[in-house]
């Protein structure tokens, strides 16, 4: 599944790609794709006419301001139009777009098309199909219709999200510390590859139980996360092995891991083999002997 560096990379991605793009034909592939509103003419409705104005990403979800333009021809400053919601996409498993500017045939994993008045596309596809997307009016609340989005926690680059945080959070929790990494209420955005990868660079045990964990560690913890995610963002977020990019590129390069699928391989730093096991129907991957 994408995580926040490859949610993020696909921020960037729409956002240098998708200049002044004004959304005059939707087509809907999949009716299951809209989450929100129910009925998908409103949903088709609702977008019309609307100038994508600005990507932002919180946890998994991307997020798309749009402004309401009816007259291209208006010469006043972007900024000046009026709002028109929201276009908020989770792409879950297998989601991604696709910028395409010489119409080609969709593929049958399509879900949604986009095109502008040049009949330039935003693809959507989704082979395993459990990505959504919902529209939601600039009158309505995102966190109340959506939500996962609602009861995300901090995000990770936040100041809010230091050891202080996590102490306080943790402090009773008997869970392992990689299942209170999944969980997206606590911390936003973080998945099973960056849990892995976290916990071995700050070199704690991914079973340690989370109110067990000192706060020198949880400060460790914490700067092992930024770095983790840092590094994969600066290499467009590529450890995911279907994740693609918005030129529909496999992004499997860049990113070297330490121990998420490196199990039965010598360990990097002490060259002891790197063990797999399941936490919470999760693979975890670690070194016991670098993690304590
Ligand atoms: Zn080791």
């Amino acid at each position: 599944m994408p995580e926040l560096p490859e949610v993020e990379t696909v921020r960037r991605g729409l956002e240098q790609k998708l200049n002044n793009f004004i959304i005059k034909k939707v087509e809907v592939c999949r009716d299951s794709t809209i989450a929100f509103p129910k009925n998908k003419e409103e949903f088709i409705k609702g977008l019309l006419n609307s100038l994508i104005y600005k990507w932002d990403r919180r946890g998994k979800y991307l997020i798309a301001q749009l402004k309401e333009v009816q007259n291209e021809s208006d010469q006043f400053p972007l900024e000046n139009f009026q709002n028109n919601g929201f276009l908020v996409v989770h792409l879950r498993m297998t989601g991604y777009f696709k910028f395409i500017n010489n119409s080609t045939p969709p593929c049958k994993h399509t879900r949604i098309r986009f095109f502008d008045k040049n009949n330039i596309e935003l693809r959507y596809i989704d082979v395993r199909s459990f990505g959504q997307m919902w529209w939601i009016n600039k009158d309505q609340s995102l966190n109340k219709i959506i939500k996962g989005l609602g009861s995300l926690g901090p995000e990770p680059f936040s100041k809010e999200f230091d050891a202080n945080y996590l102490k306080k959070v943790i402090s009773k929790r008997t869970k392992s510390i990689k299942a209170i990494l999944l969980d997206q209420t606590i911390v936003a955005g973080i998945g099973n590859i960056y849990a892995d990868e976290s916990l071995y660079s700050a070199g704690i045990s991914p079973f340690r139980e989370a109110r067990t964990i000192k706060k020198n560690e949880l400060m460790k913890l914490k700067e092992s996360i930024i770095t983790v995610l840092k590094k994969s963002i600066g290499s467009g977020g590529t450890t995911f092995s279907d994740f693609r990019d918005l030129e529909g590129e496999n992004g499997n390069f860049g990113l070297q891991t330490n121990v998420y699928r490196r199990n039965g391989k010598e360990c990097r730093k002490c060259g002891n083999l790197i063990e797999r096991q399941k936490i919470t129907g999760r693979s975890t991957h670690w070194c016991p002997r670098c993690q304590k």
